[in-house]
């Protein structure tokens, strides 16, 4: 329904891979990613939890294969996946030729840590044969020794020089069905080893601010590494790296996409005013009431919160649908146009139930169907509001009024 204009920045052109069925480059959508936190080896647990990350916006979703029992139950989760799965492998190239095996639909290797030319090219070989793409994850934490000591840390250029490094061993077996991250937990550091690694490779491109710690620092640390490259048109698939519950993640994800206009919107956009004093209601608790009714439900629209009808309906005239206080009631609307007014203790209900009407009928429909009265009913409400606080909600005229008599002053001292 509501749509964000796209960003600006032309996205850079990139090849295109095939994890699974979800295209990752080249002109595909920009994915979202998570990763699992139960033990790969518990089938059903991680199954549930991956169809909740699913549910919450992700496209693709990451295991663990740390272990046999993992790749075991790999095999057990691919099939019953409703998204492609992304092995997780670290030390151990076994692991990847067991997750290759039980099926994943991509694998991702940490070049810090998996380090044997032979080992690497081994598993790019099986995964050539197979068809399923790798993802050199660089991490600035697990970086390469021999890089850290060459370049005195983790530089921009280290992490860009090992994703190289690992290029070069997938080329000696002529494999390049891979995708890269250059991941750090520090932002300008993660920034800007991506714009050097953008400027070097036509890989597709999987963006990540890495520990980024837990909300609300975490998400505004990744959002800030994340949404500033996608600003640049750099990325092809991201992950938020919460301390959270991961369905938290693919939820920023998503929700970060669509505020860019990079994805549709496919779930509910709740703004509200911050509030003031002129509030007429607990603008705070009654967003998170109404963000709580509808987050699970799949509502396409944008919703306005707003704690006054003396500023709230003009103030989110652009909301698909909004609902205002004032005088002990709310003021429902619909791009603008008050179509209920109902008693402030039915509010959030009216709100969902309107919510509901609205993503299934269309807003012609809805605006067919407002109150008679509505309009008129409102607008006494809030004449009435404006009497009581002094009728100039801005002191408009009086601070005119002061001009003109200022001006006046200095005009006759002349
Ligand atoms: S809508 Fe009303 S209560 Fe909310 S911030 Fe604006 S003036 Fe204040």
């Amino acid at each position: 329904m509501s749509r964000p204009p796209v960003i600006a920045a032309p996205r850079r052109p990139s090849r295109k891979i095939m994890v699974g069925d979800v295209a990752v480059g080249g002109d595909a959508p920009v994915s979202v990613q998570s990763m699992t936190i139960t033990k790969t080896a518990d089938v059903e647990g991680t199954l549930s939890q991956i169809y909740a990350l699913a549910g919450g916006g992700a496209d693709i979703v990451r295991c663990t294969c740390n272990e046999s029992e993992a790749a075991e139950g790999l095999a057990r989760i691919v099939p019953r996946s409703p998204v492609p799965i992304v092995a997780d492998v670290h030390f151990h190239y076994e692991m990847a030729l067991a997750a290759l095996e039980a099926g994943v639909h991509c694998l991702r290797l940490n070049p810090g840590n998996l380090r044997k030319p032979e080992e690497i090219k081994l598993v790019a070989n099986e995964a050539k044969d197979r068809g399923v793409p790798i993802r050199v994850g660089v991490n600035a934490g697990s970086l390469h020794p021999q890089l850290y000591k060459k370049h005195g840390g983790a530089t921009p250029e280290a992490l860009v020089e090992s994703a190289m490094m690992e290029l070069a061993y997938f080329d000696e077996v002529d494999f390049h069905d891979v995708k890269i991250s250059v991941k750090a937990s520090n932002v300008p550091l993660m920034i800007e080893a991506y714009r050097q690694l953008a400027d070097t490779v036509d890989h597709p491109l999987h963006l990540g601010v890495t520990e980024a710690g837990p909300p609300p620092g975490g998400l505004l640390k990744a959002t800030a590494g994340i949404a500033t490259l996608l600003a640049e048109g750099i990325g092809d698939t991201i992950r938020y790296s919460l301390t959270a519950d991961p369905v938290e993640e693919a939820r920023a994800g998503r929700q970060l996409l669509e505020a860019l206009g990079l994805r549709e919107r496919k779930g509910l956009d709740l703004i509200a005013c911050p509030s003031c004093g002129r509030a007429e209601i607990d603008v705070i608790g009654v967003a998170k009431t109404a963000q709580e009714a509808m987050v699970d439900r799949d509502l396409p629209i944008q919703v306005a919160v707003m704690g006054c009808v003396v500023n709230g309906r003009g103030e989110a005239r652009e909301a698909d649908l909004g609902i205002a206080a004032g005088r002990g009631r709310g003021h429902l609307f619909i791009k603008g146009k008050i179509v209920r007014v109902v008693p402030e203790d039915e509010m959030v209900e009216a709100l969902v139930a309107e919510a509901e009407r609205l993503a299934a009928e269309g807003i012609e429909a809805r605006l067919a169907a407002a109150d008679a009265g509505a309009e008129a009913a409102a607008e006494a409400d809030r004449q009435a509001l404006l009497e009581d606080r002094g009728g100039d909600v801005n002191q408009s005229e009086s601070r005119v009024e002061l001009i003109r008599k200022q001006l006046s002053h200095q005009e006759g001292a002349q």
